[in-house]
């Protein structure tokens, strides 16, 4: 209905995937498959992906967290596969609450720069939510605002956090979410603020935003207060949305509850050199080990990050079979009302390449 063409993401004209091929004229991707749900999850992506037999080879590594000098890092090796491969594929990584090492979704998004956070959230045909044309891209600034993780207690019983905002890290965000626009052929790009009462930080992303807004003439550029964004689904049809960290992590779920909850929302964390494709939705220790999670999320974001590479036509393949399966409603997953495993899920979505 309302997915247009077959792309959720752009045909790699944004960032440029600069990687080669492997001896067996295959590419190689890290794979973090992550905890909780994501070794299931992880697994019906490799069983599609054979099925579909892409050209992908799947570098599976370990990133449990090392504290190094006081600041939580990955390891090496890691590391170095991500920097080797210029893509990979994540499961969710759970993080401690109020204590204990930093997240780990933050540790990789600094390591590698990855400033844009793409999130695209649209309808899906034939499964039917109170509102059916929800049709947006989120894109979140990924390395500051309050996710800076400067905060300190400054006596007992009074912390401060720091929210930092620098027109550099907003600049190359808001570039690149018009460039994103101009490339997947999307007219309009609204930028969401808090400047009424975050005058400086979220005033200096505004004047940013209107500043970059200028050199693309040919997009109609508009401006939306935070609280506006929460209470009217309207505002989610046929437009790019670009806003600073915390408001893109919050109204990208809220954006998902939209459409049918968190098992159907992807992105992709860009960076100049690497770029790391994840679903929105985290570990789900609730459901963990039972066979019960939707894969959809991390599936969409493998057909992202198959389009980034420029793998159109694999990634036109399985996201067809992913919606048709969708669309058809007799193998859903119970976060969709049906009853499906996310194994009977997988195997409806394989038949269908
Ligand atoms: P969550 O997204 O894991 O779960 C929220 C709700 O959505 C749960 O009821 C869960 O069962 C459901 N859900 C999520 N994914 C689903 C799927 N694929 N299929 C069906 N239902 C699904 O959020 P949470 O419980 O707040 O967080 C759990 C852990 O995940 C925390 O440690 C958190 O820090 C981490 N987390 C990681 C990421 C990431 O890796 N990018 C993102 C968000 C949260």
């Amino acid at each position: 209905l309302l997915i247009q063409g077959n792309r959720f993401y752009s045909d790699n004209k944004v960032a440029q995937f600069k990687g080669t091929k492997n001896a067996n004229g295959n590419y190689t991707v890290t794979f973090i498959e992550g905890d909780g749900i994501g070794p299931e999850i992880s697994k019906s992506i490799k069983d599609i992906f054979s099925a579909a037999q892409t050209p992908i080879e799947w570098e599976s590594v370990d990133v449990t967290p090392i504290l190094k000098d006081g600041k939580t890092t990955i390891p090496d090796a890691a590391i170095s596969s991500v920097k080797k491969n210029l893509v990979a594929l994540k499961g969710p990584l759970a993080t401690p609450i109020g204590k204990g090492h930093v997240s780990l979704n933050l540790t990789l998004r600094r390591t590698f720069n990855l400033f844009a956070n793409v999130r695209p959230c649209r309808s899906i045909a034939g499964y039917k939510t109170a509102y059916d044309d929800v049709n947006t891209i989120l894109i979140r600034e990924n390395t500051e605002g309050e996710y800076s993780g400067i905060e300190h207690e400054v006596v007992e019983g009074v912390v401060q956090s720091i929210k930092l905002i620098t027109r550099e890290a907003s600049e190359r965000v808001l570039r690149f979410a018009f460039q994103h626009a101009e490339a997947i052929g999307q007219k309009k790009v609204r930028a969401v603020h808090k400047a009424t009462i975050m005058k400086m930080s979220d005033g200096l992303f505004l004047s940013t935003a209107r500043e970059v807004a200028k050199d693309f003439p040919q997009i109609e550029f508009s401006e939306e207060l935070l609280d506006n964004m929460t209470t009217n689904p309207n505002l989610y049809r046929d437009i790019l949305l670009v806003m600073p960290n915390l408001y893109g992590d919050i109204l990208s779920d809220m954006c998902a509850g939209l459409i049918g909850g968190l098992g159907l929302t992807p992105s992709g964390n860009i960076g100049d050199e690497c770029s790391i494709f994840e679903a929105v939705h985290g570990s789900a220790p609730d459901i963990a080990g039972k066979d019960l999670a939707n894969p959809t999320a991390l599936l969409l974001s493998s057909v992202m990050m198959l389009q980034h590479m420029g793998l159109n036509g694999y990634a036109s393949n399985i996201q067809k079979a992913i919606f048709d399966t969708l669309a058809e409603g007799q193998v859903l997953t119970m976060d969709l009302g049906g009853s499906a495993t996310r194994s009977q899920f997988t195997e409806a979505v394989v038949s269908k390449l």
